[in-house]
């Protein structure tokens, strides 16, 4: 394979530049055009020169807000990156579709009678969901690995253009496989926004939009967290602080693009109800530092091109740093790529879109042979002032929230957070299809004991009943006090009959404590599990229902309902 990257002004002849890059017209040929001018005319101008002087090679491109070619980044040309591959076959693919699942179908299907070995993808910013076409792209070629991005301008409102030899489009998708049993492909990627402050609950979205987050207005959460002028500064101030959601344990940071006059803002990337996000925030040192481990890791897997898709946020934060970063990946194997509006990744558990994320694509033909290059010796030290900051943060956030959601006599969750904590239980049951069990329990005549002993018995006895209940569940469940002296358990990946056995076991262990200020007290329990269609009032309702069961039917027994 060689490669070779070359900038070209939008002035010049363009035959000349292609003339001089000194490759023969071939189907091994790939041609990927990264231009950031976003220019009908002069990509269309481009297409023609590329008709007539390499007819047989492949053409893709999209237009872009910055380039990124070997060693440095530009603004405002177009980057071509010829990469003449020796044996691989490439087909290219164009589509355009207004629902994204299926144009990434369409473009998928292209692909699925014989995948390749990688595809290359880049698909309209606004007109395309990002997340919505991957998924259409993996229906139809399930472990291909993916690279590249949106293409236009976001932050800008510019959906940009797609093209290939034969199509255009500014509301559709290009893609490039490439075949052959002799190429070999890595991917990988980092965030490097990490997750700063108290989890907040996204309570009402649709698609990207989101309307609420804790019940108030999104805009206003901004306004609460980052700043009462905040939201005058949206979206441009909230590209340094996208929402970050952690999803099957991978961060996955999204940006705020739009705000609306309801007070509602809108997402790169699908936001659901129920999500917990926090606010994120990025560093360049810590840039920095994935970019040379991504370097060091690289340069013993020997790759021959390298594809680098980044996503704008990072160039707004990093500016002239950007030169730094890719130049490390530059010291392993040339490298072409663009900034993004998103970009396309596949982790083993699938395809992903990306915001914020580094993104990079080595390819290689032919096994590695010779001793690696040696390693630029980079070693960067992540600033310590943003370590500490984010640090202090986050542990300040956890403890406030420890005291906000204890209870103070029984040390257990108090309402609230047992209630918050149930919400993201039957949210993870539900995504997961995972079973949920609830248990709820009362002391009987508990009244009696504060009558008879006094109050300060009465407390003791909680704090008993409480470890009792303790020694006896898994470090997963969630015990609270839900009320004066009502216990509600939250047992996730717990079936009927789990649930029934533990209930019966603290029902018995509360009735079998001697010898202390639970003498002949007992606990009436109510027991359900979670089903299709549960919601949180439904399932407490339900949990309520059983407890009352067991109190009229004697009470110091278990329900089940
Ligand atoms: P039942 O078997 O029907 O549950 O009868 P009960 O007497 O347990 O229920 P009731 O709801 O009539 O009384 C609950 C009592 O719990 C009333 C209230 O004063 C007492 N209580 C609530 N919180 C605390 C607390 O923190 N400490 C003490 N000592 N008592 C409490
Ligand atoms: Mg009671
Ligand atoms: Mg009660």
């Amino acid at each position: 394979m060689q490669i070779k990257n070359v900038i070209y002004d939008g002035r010049g002849d363009l035959c000349d530049l292609l003339r001089a890059a000194g490759f023969r017209d071939n189907e091994r040929l790939l041609v990927q055009v990264f231009s950031g001018i976003s220019d009908l005319a002069l990509i269309n101008l481009i297409r023609a020169v590329m008709e007539r002087h390499l007819p047989r090679a492949a053409l893709v491109g999209a237009t872009c807000t910055g380039e990124i070619l070997d060693g440095c980044q530009t603004e405002k040309s177009v980057l071509f990156s010829f990469c003449q591959f020796e044996d691989t076959e490439i087909k290219v693919a164009g589509a355009e579709c207004a629902d994204s699942v299926a144009l990434g179908e369409r473009i998928g299907s292209c692909f699925r009678h014989s995948l390749p070995r990688a595809l290359m993808t880049f698909a309209t910013a606004l007109t395309v969901n990002g997340e919505d076409f991957v998924r259409g792209i993996e229906r139809c070629c399930p472990g291909v690995p993916i690279a590249g991005g949106l293409a236009g301008d976001l932050l800008q409102s510019d959906p940009g253009f797609v093209f290939s030899r034969n199509f255009i489009s500014a509301g559709g998708a290009v893609a490039a496989g490439l075949y052959g049993d002799n190429l070999h492909v890595q991917n990988r990627y980092s965030l490097d926004w990490v997750p700063l402050g108290k989890e907040l609950r996204i309570t009402r979205a649709e698609k990207n939009r989101v309307h609420t987050i804790e019940d108030i207005p999104a805009a206003e959460i901004y306004a609460r967290y980052l700043g009462h002028e905040s939201p005058q500064l949206l979206p441009a101030l909230g590209v340094h602080f996208p929402l970050i959601k952690t999803h099957q344990d991978t961060y996955v940071a999204y940006a705020c693009i739009g705000k609306n006059d309801d007070g509602s803002l809108d997402f790169m990337g699908n936001m659901e109800t129920g999500a917990y996000v926090r606010f994120g925030i990025g560093d360049t040192s810590t840039m920095l530092a994935s970019a040379a481990r991504h370097c060091r890791e690289l340069t013993a897997w020997q790759p021959e091109g390298v594809f680098v898709f980044s996503c704008l946020a990072r160039k707004m934060l990093m500016q002239s740093l950007v030169d730094k970063e890719v130049s490390y990946i530059h010291s392993v194997a040339p490298v072409a790529g663009f900034f993004t509006s998103g970009e396309f990744y596949s982790l083993p558990a699938g395809n992903q879109f990306f915001n914020y994320t580094l993104t990079i694509m080595a390819l290689r033909e032919g096994e590695a042979h010779g001793e690696p290059q040696p390693c630029p010796d980079v070693e960067i030290e992540v600033n310590p002032v943003f370590k500490a900051l984010t640090h202090l943060v986050n542990v300040t956030a956890r403890e406030l929230e420890a005291l906000a959601g204890t209870d103070q006599l029984t040390g257990l969750c108090n309402r609230r957070s047992t209630q918050e904590q149930l919400c993201k239980a039957l949210e993870n049951s539900r995504r997961y299809e995972r079973p949920l069990a609830l248990i709820m329990f009362d002391v009987d005549h508990f009244k009696h004991i504060n009558d008879s002993l006094g109050h300060h018995v009465g407390d003791q006895a909680l704090r008993e009943v409480t470890g009792i209940t303790r020694a006896l569940i898994r470090r997963t469940d969630v015990l609270g006090r839900w009320g004066g002296e009502e216990f509600l358990l939250i047992c996730s990946e717990t079936g009927r009959e789990g649930a029934l056995e533990l209930a019966e076991r603290i029902r018995h262990g509360v009735e079998a404590a001697a010898g202390t200020s639970l003498r002949n007290t007992t606990v009436s329990v109510g027991v359900t599990v979670s089903r299709a269609g549960d919601t949180l009032d439904s399932l407490l309702r339900r949990v309520d229902e059983a407890l009352y069961l067991s109190k009229k039917s004697g009470r110091n027994q278990v329900s089940c309902l």
